[in-house]
């Protein structure tokens, strides 16, 4: 689903990305994880384009991103993007935040894509929200409706950035729950997280990321029990 080959970043001379190789495959859940400015989230950000690589490739379903004739539009229809702060858009009712990219960029039309946003809507457990404005919602609910949103344009690819570190503690579970029935049914997902319980409960892998450099790659129960490189250990001691 996901190839990436040593992958450059940088801003300025800040090297932020290092020379980063991986891939994740079809339905595998990949925690990211590491210390702040490590580059998580340039890592996930270079993924869907939203920044610019300085060196290297990455492949999305086979298809090069770095390539110029790629047509990144619709490689990002693919990829849906949760941020730490949400993103909903304010003016618009819940329902109208998930209807409105289908509806200007998929072509789909307005009843197809209210059946399909009351259905993601039930599954985050918000339908009864659907006719509210993202003002009136916690934050837990915030990020349920932003994950419903993604999810609406059917993608393949779930990219999170820290989707749970902007809540009170105890909003945190409902949308660890939800990221958790998506990542049983099947979806492909890149997790940035601090959530050590989640990724090691629910991931695939981990991938362990310190100074830009990709330290560790291994199963969250080889990675949490024996990690193998110093600097994994001193993150892991200070966080768990
Ligand atoms: P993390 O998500 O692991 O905390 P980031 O990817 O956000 O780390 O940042 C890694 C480094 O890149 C930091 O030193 C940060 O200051 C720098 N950086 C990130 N985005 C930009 C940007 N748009 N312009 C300049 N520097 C940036
Ligand atoms: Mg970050």
């Amino acid at each position: 689903m996901i190839k990436v080959e040593k992958l450059h970043k940088s801003f300025g001379k800040n090297e932020v990305l290092k020379g980063i190789s991986t891939q994740i495959n079809n339905g595998e859940v990949v925690a990211i994880i590491g210390p702040s400015g490590s580059g998580k989230s340039t890592f996930l950000r270079c993924i869907n384009k939203l920044e610019e690589p300085t060196d290297g490739k990455i492949w999305i379903k086979g298809a090069d991103i770095t390539d110029r004739q790629t047509d990144i539009l619709k490689v990002r229809q693919n990829v849906g993007m949760v941020f730490q702060h949400f993103h909903l858009f304010p003016h618009m009712t819940v329902l109208e935040n998930l209807t409105y990219a289908p509806l200007k960029v998929k072509k789909t039309t307005k009843s197809e894509a209210e059946n399909t946003a009351m259905d993601l809507l039930e599954k985050v457990g918000l339908a009864v929200k659907a006719q509210e404005y993202p003002s009136k919602l916690s934050g837990g609910q915030k990020q349920r409706v932003a994950i419903a949103r993604a999810l609406a344009m059917n993608p393949e690819i779930m990219l999170f950035d820290e989707p749970t570190s902007a809540l009170d503690p105890e909003m945190v579970k409902e949308v660890l729950d939800v990221m958790k029935t998506l990542a049983h049914s099947g979806m492909t997902m890149a997790i940035v997280t601090h959530e050590m319980g989640f990724a090691r409960e629910v991931a695939d892998r981990v991938l362990f990321l310190d100074g830009g450099v990709l330290v560790e790659d291994a199963p969250p129960n080889e990675f949490f029990s024996h990690p193998k490189s110093s600097r994994a250990q001193d993150f892991l001691q200070k966080v768990l």
